[in-house]
């Protein structure tokens, strides 16, 4: 008989459900809006709606067909205590999320904070599949990401580690939110090179870049410079350049401190493909610690794209089942 678990991805825009089977595929979904601010019990609540409405109308029930269920979430999540002690886009303090959605659902609640269910669904089931060691690294507003060792999502003693995105590379850089300067999301995330287009664009009123855009800056997204790298724009190849840089330095530096197997890069700038991967290898291969040894770390890009937080959640329960 067929079993499945519901992975939850709790965000603060959206309340993402999947019923996911045991290969990982989502057979069904739905979404809601998360519709902050509101009280926890109202979010509760609404994760509780969801899960019931999906197991219903796939006719199943939670007691014979649903394995377990799994929420990733933003935040300074514990998964050993189930609580939620920080997360800035709810602003709640010491949520028991875990305890309260077990007393609204049948089953076990497993949590975990959302850009490490995401990692380790790509370690499961998408671009990091059959290692046993690999970091994801997605490219996004920010820079997000996940270490998996020895097939457990690691995050330190406190659940509050894995945030390679805060690691420092350039010492009183850019100011970042965290309280840091300099960290490797402000110059390698796409957000970055977004914002490094704009201001390269304002100061070059004749660039071809604009005909992307339609005039319009706030149109520029991470793809615009790459486009006119592809068209021949020697400014949007300085970008580009740049930008790869950046990233190549965050990579080696986590290869050096880890040594994964493999690599994943997400975020939509990994659609680039080997564009991105290709130069990023070789400023790796130039300066990674273990540049002479026969095993080398993989970099790939990330397969699950906007599923790797549902079926990464809907996987915590085999983690901690091992
Ligand atoms: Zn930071």
């Amino acid at each position: 008989m067929k079993r499945y678990a519901l992975g939850v991805d709790l965000g603060g825009t959206n309340i993402a459900v999947g019923l996911v089977d045991e290969d990982h595929h989502i057979v069904d979904h739905l979404s809601r809006k998360t519709n902050l601010p509101r009280p926890e019990e109202e979010v509760e609540q609404s994760i509780a709606e969801i899960c019931r409405e999906l197991v219903a109308r796939n006719d199943l029930s939670f007691e014979q067909d649903i394995r377990w269920i799994g929420i990733g979430t933003p935040g300074s999540v514990n998964p050993k205590t189930g609580i939620i002690e920080f997360n800035a886009n709810f602003g709640y303090h010491d949520w028991h999320l875990t305890a309260d959605m077990e007393k609204l659902l049948p089953g076990k609640v497993y949590i975990e904070n959302d850009a490490n269910a995401a990692a380790y669904g790509e370690y499961i089931a998408g671009g990091a599949k059959g290692s046993k060691n690999a970091v994801v690294i997605t490219l996004g507003t920010g820079i997000g990401s996940g270490i998996i060792i020895d097939g457990r999502i690691f995050s330190g003693f406190n659940s509050a580690g894995a945030e390679i995105g805060h690691t420092v590379i350039e010492k009183g850089g850019r100011p970042c939110m965290c309280g840091r300067k300099g960290c490797w999301e402000k110059y390698a995330s796409a957000r970055a090179l977004e914002e490094d287009t704009r201001a390269a664009l304002q100061e070059h009123k004749d660039n071809i870049m604009w005909q992307y855009i339609g005039g319009d800056l706030r149109k520029v997204n991470a793809k615009t410079a790459f486009d006119g790298m592809r068209a021949g724009d020697a400014l949007a190849k300085e970008l580009v350049d740049r930008f790869i840089e950046y990233v190549a330095c965050g990579l080696t530096n986590v290869i050096n401190v880890f040594q994964p197997e493999i690599i994943c890069i997400g975020g939509g700038v990994s659609r680039e493909g080997e564009t991105l991967l290709a130069p990023l290898r070789k400023l790796v291969d130039e300066e990674d610690y273990a540049r002479n040894s026969e095993h080398r770390t993989k970099i790939v890009v990330a397969q699950l794209h906007n599923d790797a937080g549902i079926i990464g959640a809907a996987s915590l329960g085999s983690q901690n089942n091992e």
